[in-house]
C-alpha cells in the first residue's frame, strides 16, 4: 500500500488543455473519489497515475517515488475498467491467475491466493466457468478479483459499475467498500454518480473543466460546497439556485439582520454573511430538504406557485414557483396542495448558502469555522 502524490500535473493534447495543474495528495488506504460530469478529466488523470498517458508537466509519486517515467507495469498498481476486458477463452480462475503466472509465482501461492480471493468475493463456485457463463455483476467482480490477487500498491477504478443496473450498482458499491474495509489498500475511484461519491468516498474530489474544483469529505462537501458547481453538482435532487442582492437593512424581523431581494422584489431574510456586502450581486442555495412548507401566515414565509407534486412513497418533491423560478422542495409529509394554488414555503436560514454571483465561491457566514478546504 501506498500514498499517491500529484503535483502540479497538466496534461494537454497537442494546443489543447485538458488538465490544468492537478495538485493531490492521497493518504495511504484512503478511498478517493474523483467525481465531475463527462469530459472533466477524470480518467485522463487516473490514466496518468497508472502510466497509460503520459504527464504533460508536474509530478505523479506513489509511496514516495516518482513514477513519470515509470512504465505502467512497474508502478504496481491494479487498474479497474468500464468494460472488464476479462479474456473470453480463459476460465475465472485462468483469468484471476494471469498476472501472477506472468510473474512465474510459484503455483502452490497462485492456488492459495486464487482461493483466498474467490473467498472474500464469492467466486469459489465459479472458478471453471468462461466469462460468457456469467452475469455483469459476477464479471465485475472477477475483475476485481483479477486486480486483488496481484496485491498492488493501489487500486485504480474508473467508473466500474457503469454497465451495471441500478440495484446491482447499489449491491457493488456496498460490496468494493467493504472489500476496502478488509484490504484497506490505496484506492481512486473515477465516477460521474454524485451518489457512488457521496456512498463511497474517504474524501471526494470534484473536478470541472480539468480543475480541482474542492476536496473533503462527503459531509463537508454537501453541507459547505465551496462554489456553485460543487453545490449543484452534488446532492439529489439538485440545490435550488435564485438570483438577487443581498441586503443588511431589507428586513426588521428579530430572526435576521438580512435579507436576499430576489429579480421580482420578493424578500427572503437570511442569517448576516460576513462576507457578503449591502447591495452585492448573490446567488441563494438552498437545497429541496432546507425549504418548508409553512402555515398560512407564518413569518419569515414567501407565497409561492405549486406547480407539480411528485410522490416518491418514504418522501414527495414539491415543484413550485418562486419569482418566475422553478424550486423544488422536498417534504417527508404528503402535502394535500392544489396544482395551480399558492402555497407559503420558508427557507431554512442555517442551511441556505450565499454565493457570490461573478466568482460564483461560496460566501461563509461569520459563524463558520474556516475549516473547507480549498482546492
Ligand atoms: P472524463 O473521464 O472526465 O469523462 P476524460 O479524461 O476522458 O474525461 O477527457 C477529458 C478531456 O480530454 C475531454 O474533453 C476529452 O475530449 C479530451 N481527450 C481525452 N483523450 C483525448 C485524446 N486522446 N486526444 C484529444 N483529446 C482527448
Ligand atoms: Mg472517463
Amino acid at each position: 500500500m501506498a500514498s499517491i502524490e500529484i503535483t502540479n500535473a497538466r496534461k494537454s493534447y497537442g494546443a489543447v488543455d485538458v488538465l490544468h495543474g492537478i495538485n493531490l495528495d492521497i493518504r495511504d488506504g484512503e478511498f478517493i473519489v474523483l467525481v465531475g460530469p463527462s469530459g472533466c478529466g477524470k480518467s485522463t488523470l487516473l490514466r496518468m497515475i497508472a502510466g497509460l498517458e503520459e504527464i504533460t508537466s508536474g509530478d505523479i509519486s506513489i509511496g514516495g517515488t516518482v513514477v513519470n517515467d515509470l512504465q505502467p507495469k512497474d508502478r504496481d498498481i491494479a487498474m479497474v475498467f468500464q468494460s472488464y476486458a476479462l479474456y473470453p477463452h480463459m476460465s475465472v480462475a485462468e483469468n484471476m491467475s494471469y498476472a501472477l503466472n506472468l510473474r512465474k509465482t510459484a503455483k502452490e501461492k497462485v492456488a492459495s491466493a486464487i482461493e483466498n480471493v474467490a473467498g472474500i468475493l464469492g467466486l469459489n463456485a465459479l472458478l471453471e466457468r468462461r466469462p460468457k457463463a456469467l452475469s455483469g455483476g459476477q464479471r465485475q467482480r472477477v475483475a476485481m478479483g483479477r486486480a486483488i490477487v496481484r496485491q498492488p500498491q493501489a487500486f485504480l477504478f474508473d467508473e466500474p459499475l457503469s454497465n451495471l443496473d441500478a440495484r446491482l450498482r447499489e449491491q457493488m458499491r456496498t460490496e468494493i467498500r467493504k472489500l476496502h474495509r478488509r484490504l484497506g489498500a490505496t484506492s481512486v475511484y473515477v465516477t460521474h454518480d454524485q451518489i457512488e461519491a457521496m456512498t463511497m468516498a474517504d474524501r471526494i474530489v470534484a473536478m470541472y473543466d480539468g480543475i480541482v474544483q474542492q476536496v473533503g469529505s462527503p459531509l463537508e462537501i454537501y453541507d459547505r460546497p465551496a462554489n456553485i458547481f460543487v453545490a449543484s453538482f452534488i446532492g439529489s435532487p439538485a440545490m435550488n439556485f435564485l438570483e438577487g442582492t443581498y441586503q443588511t437593512d431589507a428586513t426588521d424581523t428579530n430572526a435576521t439582520n438580512a435579507a436576499i431581494t430576489l429579480e421580482d422584489g420578493t424578500i427572503i431574510p437570511v442569517l448576516s454573511s460576513a462576507q457578503a456586502m449591502s447591495g452585492q450581486k448573490i446567488t441563494l442555495g438552498a437545497r429541496p430538504e432546507h425549504i418548508d412548507i409553512v402555515e398560512d401566515g407564518s413569518s419569515p414565509s414567501v407565497t409561492a406557485t405549486v406547480e407539480l407534486i411528485e410522490p416518491m412513497g418514504l418522501s414527495t418533491l414539491v415543484h413550485v414557483t418562486l419569482a418566475g423560478k422553478p424550486v423544488k422542495i422536498f417534504t417527508l409529509a404528503r402535502p394535500d396542495l392544489a396544482i395551480g394554488g399558492t402555497v407559503q414555503i420558508a427557507f431554512n436560514m442555517d442551511k441556505t448558502h450565499i454565493f457570490d454571483r461573478e466568482s460564483e465561491l461560496r460566501l461563509p457566514p461569520a459563524s463558520e469555522p474556516v475549516s473547507a478546504q480549498k482546492a
